[in-house]
């Protein structure tokens, strides 16, 4: 399964940080994928939690933004977001659009706790 990897190397440098930063636990783990990334978001979402438990990220939360397709029409330079895969110009009504974005995955920030912030005050 592809979001199984995915998610290991995600975790994996999650884990990384983590160690890197001295901290005690990873609260939240924000990524962002677009909708030509061939990510599913929904086994993306169980494989998460199929593997979280056995990392150093126990106990953290997967946040994924999606972000839209976006475009640039060839002929007026257009720059805009495609909705509902409709690959056409909303200024001039071109065809000719080239994507430029949406087929990313990649993390985008973590929150760590760290030793200190762990400590009663
Ligand atoms: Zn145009």
């Amino acid at each position: 399964m592809h979001e199984a990897s995915l998610v290991r190397s995600l975790l994996s440098q999650v884990s990384n940080l983590l160690l890197e930063h001295n901290g005690e636990s990873v609260e939240i783990i924000r990524v962002e994928m677009g909708p030509l990334s061939g990510v599913e978001r929904l086994l993306l979402e169980i494989a998460f939690e199929q593997q979280v438990h056995d990392t150093l990220c126990r106990g953290a939360t997967l946040q994924v933004e999606e972000v839209p397709l976006s475009a640039v029409c060839r002929d007026c330079g257009d720059e805009f977001d495609i909705e509902r895969f409709r690959f056409v110009c909303p200024s001039c009504n071109s065809t000719r659009v080239r994507v430029t974005g949406g087929d990313e995955f990649r993390l985008l920030d973590v929150d760590i706790q760290t030793k200190e912030e762990a400590l009663p005050r």
